[in-house]
């Protein structure tokens, strides 16, 4: 579904990704690991589509080339990005945000959109689902939110965006047990056949709770390792030193 050949992104005339490779198939979850400033966000920003940076090389995205495709079409084609740190944004109501996403993926795909009350149901079925208390999505977009509570949003999103592709840069970061636990139970609940994930990490941590099918090493811009979910206990013990 994801086919990424030689990718290459610049910014400010310098140079993050230096030529990277990655195939990503239908219900598989990546993880990329690297240290700090190794290209790992440039990589989710440019996947979905973020402005700034001068990109060169190739990447598919089922048959169509994602590069031509404007933001707002790629989240409509189903990828989804959770950021590292949430916006909080006052006034915006998040079940309203959330309808509106929802419906112009809806639209895009050429399916019927959800009036208020369909949607509402899709919101409580999907929050049972997840044992979460959907009262959190009455209030105004992630303002006031604990970081727990961001990351219950967060996933709570993408359950019923039900996105194809789903890129979680960082989510782990600065996240307590309970919360990190609340992001990889959701992952893994949305986990299926369809559903492919790009789990971007510093740390081994959230792999423990989410078992990747694939691990990456990405260090200056570039991908130097590949292997399965035991190459993130490697990392853990050996550190990324050995690889550079
Ligand atoms: P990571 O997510 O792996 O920590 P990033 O993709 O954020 O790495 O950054 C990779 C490198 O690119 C870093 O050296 C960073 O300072 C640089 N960089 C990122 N964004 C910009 C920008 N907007 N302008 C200049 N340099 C940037
Ligand atoms: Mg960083
Ligand atoms: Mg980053």
């Amino acid at each position: 579904m994801l086919t990424i050949k030689d990718l290459k992104a610049n910014i400010d005339n310098k140079e993050i990704l230096k030529g990277l490779n990655l195939e990503i198939k239908p219900g598989e979850v990546h993880a990329i690991m690297g240290p700090n400033g190794s290209g790992k966000s440039t990589l989710s920003n440019v996947l979905s589509g973020k402005k700034g940076y001068t990109v060169t090389g190739e990447v598919k995205y089922f048959n169509e080339n994602l590069l031509e495709l404007e933001i707002e079409e790629r989240a409509h084609k189903g990828i989804f990005l959770a950021f590292q740190y949430p916006l909080e944004i006052p006034g915006v109501n998040t079940n309203i945000f959330l309808k509106t996403s929802l419906n112009a993926i809806k639209k895009a795909k050429g399916e019927k959109e959800l009036d208020a009350i369909e949607f509402l149901k899709l919101v409580k079925q999907k929050a049972g689902e997840l044992k979460f208390d959907e009262k959190i999505l009455s209030r105004q977009l992630n303002v006031g939110f604990s970081g727990g509570e961001k990351k219950k949003n967060e996933i709570l999103q993408m359950s019923i965006l039900n996105p194809k592709l789903s890129i979680l840069d960082e989510t782990d970061s600065g996240l307590d047990i309970d919360a990190l636990k609340i992001v990889s139970e959701g992952v893994n609940a949305l986990r299926s056949k369809d559903s492919s994930f790009l789990i971007i990490t510093h740390y081994q941590r959230l792999l423990d709770y989410i078992k990747p099918d694939f691990v990456h090493v990405l260090i200056n811009g570039q991908i130097v390792k590949s292997g399965g979910s035991e190459l993130a206990m490697e990392l853990e013990s050996k550190g990324y030193e050995t690889l550079s």
